[in-house]
């Protein structure tokens, strides 16, 4: 990640407007690949669909050429946490996908990421997704002028692990996020409350906590992006775009109009 200044960027009302325009071309997105998402059908296939959705709605993709990175969508299967690469994996009754989609609209970035189950998928995994997704909408709720950053951080953690007996994953965060994907502050999905900058209206981040099953110890495949559980035990990931307003958080990339 590179940081071109140590400052949280502020969004005017006008520019929060565009944001929402990108996050709502990354919702349809991922709602258009999560839709197409069966046994037999390859990630490379719904790369296809991700980037056919992209254009039809006059968006940019995000990921497609971002330091080098080869598709428009990332998929990441099973064990697979984040950045895998859509190819002729033939996706299998049972696999849990985590699709992270990133799109751009006149020069505005949204992202967001879906964990979807592949067929019938077991108790176990389907509770992970779940409590990784709540540790997601836990996280949102802190987003809040007068809070503090690590106020997401510590929601997050404390959600998951009130969820079960799961692990945070640690080497890789969310992030302020608008005229880049990102941007300044890195955002933990641990630590302890009450620290950090103060949040204020005008912000924008994106939140994304991943865990796994089992231990959340990660390394990179010999592909140089493929972020897996060193364990092999499978991994979920979840993640909004949200803006800080006077009335409180506003997900942008959502289907709907959330505002918590
Ligand atoms: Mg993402
Ligand atoms: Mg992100």
């Amino acid at each position: 990640m590179f940081r071109r200044s140590q400052e949280i960027q502020i969004k005017s009302a006008d520019q929060l407007a565009v944001m929402r325009r990108a996050g709502l071309v990354v919702a349809r997105t991922l709602q258009a690949v999560a839709n197409a998402v069966c046994p037999g059908v390859t990630t490379r296939e719904l790369d296809a669909i991700a980037r056919d959705c992209i254009r039809t709605n006059d968006a940019t993709p995000s990921f497609l050429g971002y330091h080098g990175f080869p598709a428009v969508i990332c998929t990441s299967v099973n064990e697979e946490v984040v950045h895998g690469i859509p190819g002729e994996r033939v996706l299998r009754d049972g696999d849990l996908l985590s699709i992270d989609c990133g799109a751009i609209v006149d020069g505005w970035h949204g992202d967001a990421a879906v964990s979807v189950p592949v067929g019938t998928v077991s108790a176990p995994v389907l509770a992970l997704s779940a409590a990784t997704e709540s540790a997601l909408w836990a996280g949102l709720q802190q987003a809040r002028a007068g809070n503090r950053l690590s106020d997401i951080s510590h929601a997050v953690e404390v959600a998951i692990n009130a969820a079960g007996s799961f692990g945070v994953v640690e080497d890789y965060t969310g992030h302020g996020i608008g005229t880049s994907m990102h941007m300044h502050p890195p955002i933990p999905n641990h630590g302890k409350p009450g620290r950090g900058p103060v949040l204020k209206v005008g912000m924008a981040l994106a939140i994304e906590p991943m865990a796994t099953l089992g231990s959340p110890v990660v390394g990179v495949l010999a592909d140089d992006w493929t972020v897996v559980a060193l364990d092999q035990g499978p991994a979920a990931h979840w993640e909004h775009t949200v803006a800080i307003t006077e009335s409180g958080p506003w997900v942008l990339t959502a289907l709907a109009e959330i505002h918590l």
